[in-house]
């Protein structure tokens, strides 16, 4: 349910309407809007009658449903965007955010020179898998707790805050202490643990779309995160399983209008895994843009041909710094930074 509160109500009075929200067994969640206060009360729909006797309090406005079936990841909830800040980034305001580095940390020389060259180029975050989801058991599975380690020196040495990928809720701490925002990968989107303990863990967490995996599962996925008190979710579309054989998967760039009309988080687009080839980076990257997106992830590497892991669509530094001068046209375009 929404509680809507009337313009003006008190800090005591929106404190009093959270108790008695915890009282009925529902967890409020309070967004401050420009003009009004919001409460989401969230839980068991079994109880949800009982809510509607708030709306008998002097500073409640409206007790409404939620019809969505996510409820703190809908616009119903909030309708202004989620701005989301990573050190002196912001996520999801006027200026595009540009994650950029290397699928897997394969040592220090090569994540050091992806850190500089992706800095150089106008990056604002570094990536790096150091725990990798590989299909096959036999492939470079990432270096693990030594890849934090490298991460976090790529951190020291270029200033670029850290997002990377964390796979089981048991790492869950040791990559939170290392890495700026935890990355939800493709696979374990509906890792129903994982998602509970990130939302836990205190930090931003990018939430990739699975690859078979519906825009409403995936605000769903969202909603776990959220309903454990951690509003700082960014989505990222990375391509869904489709017919098509020439791309290594299908872009849905539907789905960044859709979850803009849908919810106020801010959503990211990975033109890298999107297509799986290095030559059709860049147009995506411009596209996505174009659809709206709040940003790119987009892996680059020194020297694609040596890499352990999505070598052929890793983009070389010089290309990448090209995209991103083209990026800053279509961002002005679309009235947005870069
Ligand atoms: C990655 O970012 O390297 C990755 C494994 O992405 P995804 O989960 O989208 O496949
Ligand atoms: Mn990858």
């Amino acid at each position: 349910m929404i509680i809507v509160l009337k313009s003006g109500a008190s800090d005591a009075q929106v404190e009093d309407v959270c108790h008695r929200i915890t009282a009925m067994g529902y967890s409020p969640h309070t967004i401050r809007g420009a003009l009004r206060t919001v409460i989401g009360a969230v839980g068991d729909d079994r109880g949800k009658d009982a809510l509607r006797s708030l709306e008998s309090l002097e500073c409640v406005e409206s007790v409404t449903p939620i019809l969505k079936p996510f409820k703190l990841a809908s616009r119903e909830v909030r309708d202004e965007p989620t701005e989301i800040r990573v050190g002196d980034v912001t996520i999801g305001g006027k200026s595009l955010v540009v994650m950029a580095g290397p699928c897997s940390v394969e040592s220090r020389p090569q994540l050091l020179e992806a850190a500089e060259k992706v800095k150089a180029a106008g990056a604002h975050i570094l990536r790096g898998g150091a725990f990798k989801p590989r299909t096959s058991p036999y492939a470079f599975q990432g270096l693990e707790d030594e890849g934090l380690k490298l991460l976090a020196e790529a951190k020291r040495e270029t200033g670029l805050p850290i997002v990377t990928e964390v796979m089981e809720p048991e790492k869950v701490d040791i990559v939170a202490e290392h890495a700026d925002i935890l990355q939800i990968g493709a696979r374990n989107v509906q890792n129903f643990p994982l998602l509970r303990r990130v939302g836990d863990a205190g930090k931003p967490v990018l939430l990739k779309r699975g690859m078979a995996t519906t825009i409403q599962e995936w605000l769903l996925s969202a909603e776990y995160v959220l309903a454990r008190g951690n509003p700082n979710v960014i989505l990222c579309e990375r391509g869904i399983r489709t017919f098509e054989a020439s791309t290594r998967f299908t872009l849905d760039l539907n789905a960044v209008p859709t979850v803009k009309k849908l919810s106020h988080l801010p959503i990211l687009v990975d033109p890298s895994h999107g297509t799986g080839h290095w030559e059709l980076v860049e147009a995506m990257a411009m596209a996505g843009i174009a659809a709206g997106a709040d940003g790119l992830i987009i892996e680059v590497h020194p020297r694609p041909e040596e890499a352990l892991s999505d070598g052929p669509q890793s983009l070389k530094p010089e290309r990448f710094a090209r995209l991103m001068q083209r990026a800053r046209r279509v961002a002005g375009a679309m009235d947005r930074d870069l």
